[in-house]
């Protein structure tokens, strides 16, 4: 591991915090902070932390000591000084002569010493930091270290690495207690460069932000050079099948699985991300997976994202999915009978007792293809991801030079169980449709566009597929969060496949489509040209049923239901002056729509559609309601307000209409109406 300090990039943080009011104190801690936090081989979302001492301007204008600690909730590949925030130092090294803090009253002390009430709270490691002298502190969870401290005989690998270059303080969990050990054993030598923290992580410090930051990545590649000596091969691979399934075919079955059914057809569901490589394969193929996949964490911190195992499933053979679903079924169910005994073991010790979590994994290991991120959102299931791709590292390499060997099983349950670490996950409600994942069509723009803010608005995770690629990409962009853009051409069966596979390898499934793409053609019935109609037949009529079909395939190997929503038209149920070869096909989707309720409301598989008229979009263009404005001697407002409400109607309307039906769990073949009110398209 290389040091990245670079004394114009350090200058240029001081110049550009100085314009804001911080001091050169708190703009280094911000750059080596970074650039600790942007390499995952160090820290991981959330995890790690850093600290500088320094002085502050009080209101009544004195100078005091504070502690510029990371603050919870903040990363540090991206902290900003308000990530920093500062606590007086004087009282929080009173604490030290206690004997006993509860982590409530800890964090409560350290809310009410912060200089700013408005800060996040102070990391649960800040007193470690307050308590040793140094300027500048460093703590990541370095996977190198990790994979030497990790063994049955961590303490003493580590020694032989670093002698006395280091401290050496045994696990505890994070809080009063370890702050105060860990003070102890820098006292008992204080000419340490660092501390370990044994099947945790590490410490290193100075007086300068460079001296403290490059320390940390001298003993880490200390540690990655330890890695690469007596090494054992590993792992033997298991016998695999000759062809393994997809993993668009595999993700649905997986995520119908790991849904735990709420009843009255709510589900309580899950985002997948799907992660392979050849560490990967090597580690999730290995025979003895199940031994050392088994063993726990790599460090405690990550229990909160991943829980402490994995469940491994057995590797899907191409063709025999129902065979592969059986057994994963029982694999998870074994895995949910784990969690709920390791609960209740533990449990035991705490007088009131916890709230047991949901008992689902957040990583999935799939021998032949890879490992899968668990999450409510796919965010949350990216971040799981990432840890477990870290953990194969880690694992891989503590096995090849000895034995994995992480903190035990209590001290996990500790960790996980920790109301300060359930802090971190963040609480609240959740969002109407959030852990659900909306395919939109013709996402590119107007209604489409509008459909995928609208479902992302309400937490959806949003696939748009669009015919133009740079558009769906676009669309996506705008959208924000994890939205994914694909080329789709819905004329196109082989292009539909393609596209929904896309969408469900990426997230794991489809429980809401909007199929949404369509054009306009018009032609005096008695003499329109045949070709005419057959076009608008394959993008109005037979696109919608390819859409349908594909969805159905995805929301049928969940087994969780699902939403078909399809845009029709006005001109479905009201026909328009020589407009026949766009509402034949319409009213043909209008019918598909009723056709999907009827035969797959048994599968819990809900078919509605909207019936909109007169929207700006790529079917009603500038040209257009210019054009027929004119035509009616009406101004262009009026005319986009030709209605009985006498108001315009706006994409934005329309999609409120398909969010409204996707919330609808109780609607199924019913057509919603946003156009303003138009007594001939009206339905009764
Ligand atoms: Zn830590």
């Amino acid at each position: 591991m290389k040091s990245l300090w670079s004394d114009s990039d350090a200058q240029a943080f001081v110049a550009k915090y100085k314009d804001q009011g911080h001091n050169e104190d708190v703009a280094l801690r911000v750059y080596t902070t970074r650039l600790l936090g942007g390499d995952p081989r160090l820290v991981l979302h959330g995890g790690g932390n850093t600290s500088v001492k320094t002085r502050a301007t009080d209101l009544l204008g004195d100078s005091v000591d504070v502690l510029c600690v990371k603050g919870s909730g903040w990363d540090m590949g991206n902290i900003e000084p308000a990530g920093l925030p500062a606590v007086r130092m004087e009282p929080l090294l009173k604490l030290r002569q206690l004997d006993k803090l509860s982590d409530e009253d800890m964090v409560n002390y350290q809310r009410a010493n912060l200089m700013d009430q408005t800060s996040p709270n102070p990391s649960v490691e800040t007193l470690l930091h307050a308590f040793l002298p140094h300027k500048f502190i460093d703590h990541t969870h370095s996977t190198a270290v990790l994979s030497v401290t990790d063994q049955p005989d961590g303490e003493e690998q580590c020694r032989a690495l670093y002698g006395k270059r280091m401290g050496y303080v045994p696990y505890i969990m994070p809080g009063f207690a370890l702050a105060k050990k860990a003070a102890e054993v820098f006292e008992q030598d204080p000419t340490v460069e660092g501390l370990i923290l044994l099947k945790h992580g590490i410490f290193t410090f100075g007086d300068s932000a460079r001296s403290a930051y490059e320390l940390m990545i001298e003993m880490v590649t200390l540690a990655e050079d330890r890695l690469k000596t007596n090494r054992k091969q590993v792992f033997v691979p298991a016998k695999l099948p000759a062809k393994t399934a997809s993993v668009a075919e595999v993700a649905p079955i997986l995520r119908g699985l790991l849904s735990l059914d709420q009843g009255d057809g709510a589900y309580k569901r899950w985002v997948l991300d799907f992660r392979t490589s050849d560490a990967i394969r090597n580690y999730v193929d290995g025979a003895d997976v199940e031994r050392y996949s088994q063993v726990g964490v790599v460090t405690p911190d990550h229990t909160i994202r991943t829980k402490n195992w994995p469940v491994v499933l057995p590797a899907p053979e191409a063709g025999k999915l129902d065979e592969w679903a059986a057994g994963a079924k029982t694999a998870i169910g074994a895995f949910e009978a784990l969690y709920h005994d390791y609960f209740a073991r533990n449990n035991e010790r705490f007088h009131p007792g916890k709230t047991e979590l949901d008992p689902m994994p957040r990583v999935i290991l799939v021998p032949g293809l890879g490992l899968f991120g668990v999450g409510a959102s796919k965010k949350d299931a990216m971040i799981a991801a990432d840890i477990a791709v870290n953990t194969v590292e880690s694992v891989t390499d503590a096995e090849a030079i000895g034995t994995y060997s992480p903190v035990t099983e209590a001290d996990m349950f500790d960790c996980e169980y920790w109301s300060l670490e359930q802090a971190k996950l963040g609480k609240g409600t959740e969002k109407a449709l959030a852990r659900q994942v909306a395919v939109i069509t013709g996402g590119g723009s107007g209604i489409g566009a509008a459909a995928a803010r609208a479902f992302a608005k309400e937490g959806c995770e949003v696939a748009v597929l669009d015919r133009n690629e740079a558009a769906a990409k676009d669309t996506a962009r705008q959208v924000g969060g994890k939205a994914l853009g694909v080329a789709c051409d819905v004329t196109d069966p082989a292009s539909v496949k393609a596209a929904f596979q896309a969408v469900a390898a990426h997230f794991g499934g489809i429980d809401i489509v909007v199929s949404n793409a369509g054009a306009a053609w018009q032609g005096q019935v008695g003499i329109v040209d045949d070709s005419v109609v057959r076009q608008s037949f394959e993008l109005n009529f037979f696109a919608h049923q390819s859409v349908a079909q594909a969805a159905v395939a995805v929301m049928k190997a969940q087994g969780t239901g699902g939403c078909l929503l399809f845009n029709t038209s006005k001109q479905a149920l009201n026909p328009g002056k020589n407009f026949g070869p766009y509402g034949m096909p319409k009213a043909a989707t209008l019918f598909l729509m009723k056709q999907y309720a009827l035969d797959h409301g048994g599968d819990g598989i809900r078919s509605n559609a909207v019936n909109a008229d007169r929207i700006r979009s790529g079917l009603l263009t500038p040209e257009m309601i210019a054009a027929r404005s004119k035509a009616r001697g009406v101004t262009e407002k009026d005319y986009m307000a030709g209605n009985l409400l006498g108001r315009e109607v706006t994409a934005e309307d329309v999609a409120d209409a398909f969010v409204w039906l996707a919330r609808a769990t109780k609607t199924t073949a019913c057509t919603i109406t946003v156009d303003g009110g138009n007594i001939e398209a009206s339905l009764r």
